[in-house]
């Protein structure tokens, strides 16, 4: 791995045009039908969508709404959550994880995450629920599953909710249940950077039962049922039947352009398995209890130098981010919440180690060639200078 190409390519974090590039005719026919009908909201493609969501789910319902963040709102406001309830959640996310429940009046309880999978840890759930713990959302992480079954069990036993962020995770499984069917209610995004995203917001709730998925409906329209009469405080939350014309060509692509993640993944784990010492570089294990949909490909660099690796990455015009440089229980916003620094180490150590490599379908060999070429080189010139 170590004969770099003499002018090595650029590589973005993610090229999103690559891939729409492909089924852009098909995309364009959709939306001019959806141009000619004139059905904007409630259209056929919308219900579509839902349909083919559920059955990829393998639940009986699937509900649309604008956003991951607006699904995640809506799963805690069908059941009632607010002042006085506790929501267990990891603080290693994405700010709409937490956003939700402070909305909603009920408190954040944050709880540390298993280093190895960044999801959270079962046994940390369980001792931190109490009386007033409602709910836990578990957070499938980079497109990794959560361990749904520990997690499923103890919130059985202690009679609190299970509200899943699927947002990262669509088409992962945990052992052989999708993302989305474990959980009372399961919440998917389409933004444009997950694994199925749309030109613009979009989202998107899962759920075994009829009375939930009939709540959800109600209160993403408002509480407004029949027309004008109002039994709930609800939301404004639809979505666009061009999106979801958008959304059914591409979700036909789905299962390809997991494959492609996954392959790119694993081919990231040979290279750099030979390229760099795993001292230096830790890789991102695959799921031997589910299948990993690999929305991002994490590493960690322990030793304080995941700043400088990107740095020398970025001038070598390969595309990086880190997410999540500030864990939830540190954010300005929730300071009042009082966990202090220490409060959450492997959150705290992951925000500070981990760096997100370019993982997306259309990634040429190429390309991760020259990625792990300039993975490789950092650490060649760091230990020159060291000896
Ligand atoms: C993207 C994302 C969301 C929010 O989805 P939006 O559609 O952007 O509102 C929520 N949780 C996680 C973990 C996400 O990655």
């Amino acid at each position: 791995m170590r004969n770099v190409a003499e002018d090595p390519p650029a590589v973005p974090l993610l090229d999103i045009n690559r891939e729409n590039r492909l089924v852009r005719d098909e995309i364009q026919q959709a939306m001019a039908r959806v141009c000619d009908q004139g059905c904007f909201l409630h259209g056929d493609e919308v219900r579509r969508l839902e349909a083919v969501l559920a059955a990829r789910c393998g639940v009986p319902y699937a509900v649309s709404c604008a956003s991951g963040s607006d699904a995640l709102l809506l799963a805690l406001m069908a059941h009632e959550i607010g002042p006085g309830d506790d929501v267990i959640l990891p603080s290693f996310t994405f700010f709409a994880t937490a956003g939700a429940v402070w909305r909603l009046g009920a408190r954040p309880v944050f709880v540390d995450i298993d280093p190895l999978t960044y999801n959270l840890d079962p046994a940390l759930v369980e001792a931190a629920i109490t009386s007033q713990t409602r709910a836990v959302i578990p957070v499938h992480l980079f497109g990794r599953c959560a361990d749904m079954h520990a997690i499923s069990e103890i919130a059985e036993c202690h009679q609190v909710l299970v509200v899943e962020d699927a947002a990262q995770a669509i088409a992962a499984l945990h052992r052989d249940r999708a993302a989305g069917a474990w959980g009372d209610i399961g919440c998917f995004s389409f933004y444009p950077t997950k694994n199925l995203g749309g030109f613009g917001d979009g989202g998107m709730l899962t759920t075994g039962d009829e009375q939930t998925a009939e709540r959800l409906r109600l209160l993403a329209a408002h509480g407004m049922q029949p027309r004008y009469y109002h039994s709930h405080v609800g939301i404004n939350s639809r979505l666009d039947t061009l999106q979801a014309a958008v959304l059914n060509v591409k979700e036909a692509q789905l299962d390809h352009l997991t494959e492609r993640r996954r392959a790119n993944a694993a081919r990231y784990r040979e290279w750099f398995a030979t390229a760099v010492d795993a001292a230096q570089l830790v890789l991102p294990e695959e799921d031997t209890d589910g299948f990993h949909v690999w929305n991002q490909f994490t590493v960690r660099v322990p030793g304080g130098r995941r700043d400088a690796l990107r740095n020398f990455l970025q001038e070598r015009r390969v595309g990086t981010e880190v997410y999540y440089p500030v864990p939830l229980h540190q954010q300005v916003c929730f300071a009042d919440l009082g966990y202090g620094p220490g409060s959450l180490p492997h959150t705290e150590n992951a925000a500070l180690e981990v760096l997100s490599l370019p993982v997306f379908p259309e990634l040429s060999e190429a390309e991760q060639h020259a990625v792990v070429a300039g993975v490789a080189d950092f650490f060649a010139a760091s230990s020159r200078a060291v000896a």
